[in-house]
């Protein structure tokens, strides 16, 4: 399937296609020709609460949160074979919506699968302890779910990032709402389909699509919302812990990175630069977790960067859609603009751009918001480009000339998700894997997760984690139940 200009997708909520209070509707563009593919319905904030209403209601009617964990699992079992069986329509709509190459949209969506696998399997092992305590009395725990859940999520990997807090929120027992970014809505709106033919109750999963400031708010402050798993930038999430902290319900928070990749002379280069290439012009470098700070020891500095500009330079630029493209378009002419405005801003004061660092301006993909792969080099620690999230395709080069001052330039960021060290050393690899600040570490890999790996950030980068074996627990709550046996007088 291919989405065409006339395709409209309305609003999902209490199981039902919805047109939104209003009736607005708004055009969603192809990044790679800025022209349109779609319409979504447009939420209002009443569109919000009236989720928030479907939701609460299939919460307290449903047999979701009550019945058999093994029975959400064999629906959301349903739920990825039905995306796996689709997965090829999945991926093409996710690259026409959001420009990533039809590979990256594949792997994304393969992701998906494992992820909905796994978070499946922990919906039947939700589960208390029994406490021993003194006297004729029996105690024990009980894990509920949470009631209504929110998630927001942003268009760097649209369905993959809903879901990555969706999926395990569900197999918990939870109803959920979920809003996807304002540019990226068209998967979301596909998988709540889907989600209602593998079994997921009327109202337990529901997508309204509109403005972050005004729907996302009034689906964080409405009294029904449980707890809120944001994905996007610090700025927002800053708001939304706010936001969540006045109603005293828990937040989870996936933010922004500026991660460092440190290559030490002993390293293997040729791997080191692929690595180094896959991590900050994959996705076109808008990952939050792009290794966009190449902190190289100078004995190597010219070699390696001789590798990654040569990686740089070999990749073939086009719309996701075609099949042998390696990098696709930045999300929205916005996004290449202040890309393109970090680079600028950084030769003007003195930098080095090795490679790249300009819109492409002539050809057909003049069209769409293409930046070539660049690397900048003789930076200072404090430029912009080296201090603040780009989430573009473009590598800020720094040299070291010890492990100590590797480490020290490693971690001066207010950000702390993602790090990665080249090495052959064993001691040197587990050392500075240890002294970095930063919640995934990855050696002698590019940036790497798993949907059984714990994914989140340090310092700026957020609070708490997705993925793992304790995420389904994370969208629960626990009680605790004292049991008096009978006695007259307990002892205590
Ligand atoms: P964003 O501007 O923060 O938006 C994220 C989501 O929040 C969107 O759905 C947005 O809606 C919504 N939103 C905006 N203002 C809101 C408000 N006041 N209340 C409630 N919701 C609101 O981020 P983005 O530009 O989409 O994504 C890029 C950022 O995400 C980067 O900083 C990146 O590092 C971060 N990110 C982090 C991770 C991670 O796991 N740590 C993963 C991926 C991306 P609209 O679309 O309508 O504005
Ligand atoms: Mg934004």
């Amino acid at each position: 399937m291919s989405a065409q200009a006339t395709d409209h997708y309305e609003l999902f909520i209490g199981g039902k296609e919805s047109p939104g209070s209003g009736g607005e509707r708004r055009e969603v563009l192809n990044p790679a020709t800025n022209r349109p593919i779609a319409t979504t319905a447009l939420a209002r904030p009443e569109d919000a609460r009236h989720a928030m209403e479907a939701a609460e209601t299939a919460f307290r009617t449903s047999w979701w949160a009550t019945d058999d964990g093994g029975k959400r699992a064999r629906v959301l079992l349903k739920l990825a074979g039905s995306i796996e069986t689709h997965a090829e329509e999945f991926a093409r709509l996710e690259t026409l919506n959001m420009g990533k190459t039809l590979r990256e949209s594949r792997g994304d969506v393969a992701f998906i699968v494992r992820t909905l696998e796994y978070v499946a399997g922990l919906a039947d092992k939700i589960q208390g302890e029994t406490i021993p305590v003194p006297g004729p009395r029996f105690d024990y725990t009980l894990r509920e779910p949470l009631g209504v859940t929110v998630h927001i999520a942003p268009w760097n990997y649209p369905l993959l990032l809903a879901l990555r807090s969706v999926g395990p929120a569900l197999a918990a027992g939870n109803a959920v709402v979920l809003k996807p970014a304002s540019l990226t809505p068209l998967t979301a709106l596909r998988c709540a389909r889907a989600a209602k033919e593998a079994g997921v109750p009327d109202g337990i999963f529901n997508v309204v699509v509109g403005n972050g400031s005004e729907v996302g708010e009034a689906l964080v402050t409405d009294l029904r919302c449980r707890s809120v798993s944001f994905t996007g930038s610090g700025e927002v999430g800053l708001r939304i812990a706010e936001l969540a902290a006045r109603r005293v319900i828990p937040s989870t928070l996936e933010l922004g990175g500026k991660s460092p990749v440190v290559v030490f002379p002993d390293a293997d280069l040729d791997r080191a630069a692929k690595g180094i290439g896959f991590g900050i012009f994959g996705n076109a470098g808008q990952m939050c977790w792009a290794g966009s700070r190449l902190i190289v020891a100078r004995s190597i500095h010219d070699e390696l960067l001789g590798k990654v500009r040569a990686v740089a330079e070999g990749l073939r630029l086009g719309p996701g859609t075609e099949e042998n493209a390696d990098m696709g378009p930045l999300v929205s002419p916005d996004q290449l603009d202040r890309v393109v405005g970090f680079v600028t801003e950084a030769r003007d004061s003195g930098a080095t751009v090795v490679t790249g660092g300009a819109k492409v301006a002539e050809g057909p993909l003049r069209e769409g918001n293409f930046l070539a792969p660049t690397v900048i080099d003789q930076l200072a620690p404090s430029a912009r480009v080296v201090r603040d999230e780009v989430f573009g395709p473009v590598l800020s080069v720094l040299s070291f000339d010890s492990p100590e001052e590797a480490v020290k330039l490693a971690n001066d960021t207010r950000y702390g998700l993602f790090a990665s060290v080249w090495t052959k050393d064993l001691a040197t690899a587990h050392t500075v894997s240890r002294q970095l600040e930063a919640g995934m570490v990855t050696v002698n890999e590019a940036p790497a997760t798993f949907p059984q790996t714990p994914f989140g950030g340090y310092k700026e980068s957020g609070l708490g984690f997705e993925q793992g074996l304790h995420v389904v627990e994370s969208y629960t709550r626990r009680k605790n139940v004292l049991v008096n046996l009978g006695s007259a007088k307990p002892k205590r």
